[in-house]
């Protein structure tokens, strides 16, 4: 039996370390390397950018990491200083947790589709559903709770109405992971909340009002908007 040389026979090895958890390392590395000390400012973004060979949003998921174990501080409008930590926690070489810009960015690939389904086998239970999780986002805004029970719950149930499982999966699997993430809470910590939920209140409304008139192209393009603000919302969060 003859076997193409073309074809690999098993799969490469690839590192398993996460990759903004590897950039973590780096940076903390450089910190030392440099002779940072605790109050004095990292290298610009742009900086880190090229000497690590990697892009923006890692660099900015490592920042948070290093956020969350005290070893870098991120502040709106002056940037990234270095913290107290004076050693690199094993817990960030092994996490297997994917980081908040990675998570987003299967959001953009799943829920758009997910809206389109959901728009287009509309079930007639679903959009009172919709709505009911819109008043109780507005309840939590307004009693001022850190929660957004409203908005996951909101997403969640436009996956199951999708009508596809495989979707509704990894849609849910997606937001469990969350909720489970020590670096989301941290990164929207750094966001402009009071201003992100208004908007947030009104794409969820664009996004039931395509559904309820089952046109699944505008409920794809409100979910690519209502997307588009989450990412801007973080890109704003970090300094240049
Ligand atoms: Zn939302």
């Amino acid at each position: 039996m003859t076997t193409s040389s073309n074809v690999p026979s098993i799969l490469p090895i690839v590192p398993t370390q996460r990759l903004f958890a590897r950039t973590a390392e780096r940076i903390f590395l450089l910190i030392q390397e440099r002779g940072l000390e605790a109050g004095q400012k990292l290298p610009s973004e742009a900086e880190l950018v090229s000497l690590l060979n990697v892009s923006r949003p890692t660099i900015r998921e490592a920042l948070v990491a290093l956020e969350v174990v005290g070893a870098v501080t991120v502040r709106k409008n002056v940037g990234a200083l270095v913290g107290s930590q004076q050693y690199f926690p094993s817990s960030l070489i092994d996490t297997d947790e994917a980081g908040p810009f990675e998570q987003l960015e299967a959001r953009f690939a799943l829920e758009p589709a997910s809206a389109a389904l959901a728009a287009q086998r509309r079930a007639d239970y679903v959009c009172d559903a919709l709505e009911e999780t819109i008043v109780y986002m507005l309840e939590e805004h307004a009693e001022g709770f850190q929660t957004e029970i409203g908005d996951r719950n909101f997403h969640l149930l436009i996956a199951k109405a999708c009508g596809n499982a495989l979707i509704e999966r990894s849609i849910t699997q997606l937001w469990k992971m969350r909720e489970r993430s020590q670096l989301w809470p941290q990164l929207q910590k750094l966001v402009e909340i009071q201003k992100w939920r208004s908007k947030a209140v009104y794409e969820h409304m664009r996004i039931l009002e395509a559904i309820r008139q089952q046109d699944a192209k505008a409920a794809h393009d409100a979910m690519l908007k209502h997307l588009e603000s989450v990412k801007n919302s973080f890109d704003e969060a970090f300094p240049k």
